[in-house]
């Protein structure tokens, strides 16, 4: 199992609203309230939904569809293509540069 080079940016989390799965935890500005906004660590980590589990949602909805490591890299082009639409450049940045050196 591959571990997901997450940045910990919390951007995916302040799009929660737009994940059906997660509707019930949203707050009114879409952002998942489970997030500290100030660390940008889910606080139920734990025990957080399967939905925000990438090696969850490999192994059980794509794992015939493609290789793990091109799961990751389309999910990081995700993270990144949020990112640069909330302007976090620096963000942007770093998950490029991953994503050059990132062989899937
Ligand atoms: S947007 Fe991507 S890099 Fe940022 S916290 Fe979410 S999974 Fe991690
Ligand atoms: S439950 Fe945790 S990982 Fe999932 S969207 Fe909320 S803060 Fe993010």
């Amino acid at each position: 199992m591959m571990t997901f080079p997450c940045i910990q940016c919390g951007e995916c989390c302040r799009h929660a609203g737009e994940v059906p799965q997660l509707a019930t935890k949203v707050d009114t500005d879409g952002v998942c309230r489970y997030l500290d906004k100030r660390t940008n660590r889910c606080t139920i980590y734990d025990m957080r939904p399967k939905v925000c589990n990438v090696s969850y949602m490999y192994q059980t909805y794509f794992k015939a569809q493609m290789t793990e490591g091109e799961f990751i890299q389309k999910n990081l082009q995700v993270c990144c293509h949020l990112n640069r639409a909330a302007g976090k450049i620096a963000n942007v940045e770093r998950l490029e540069t991953i994503l050059e050196h990132f062989n899937p």
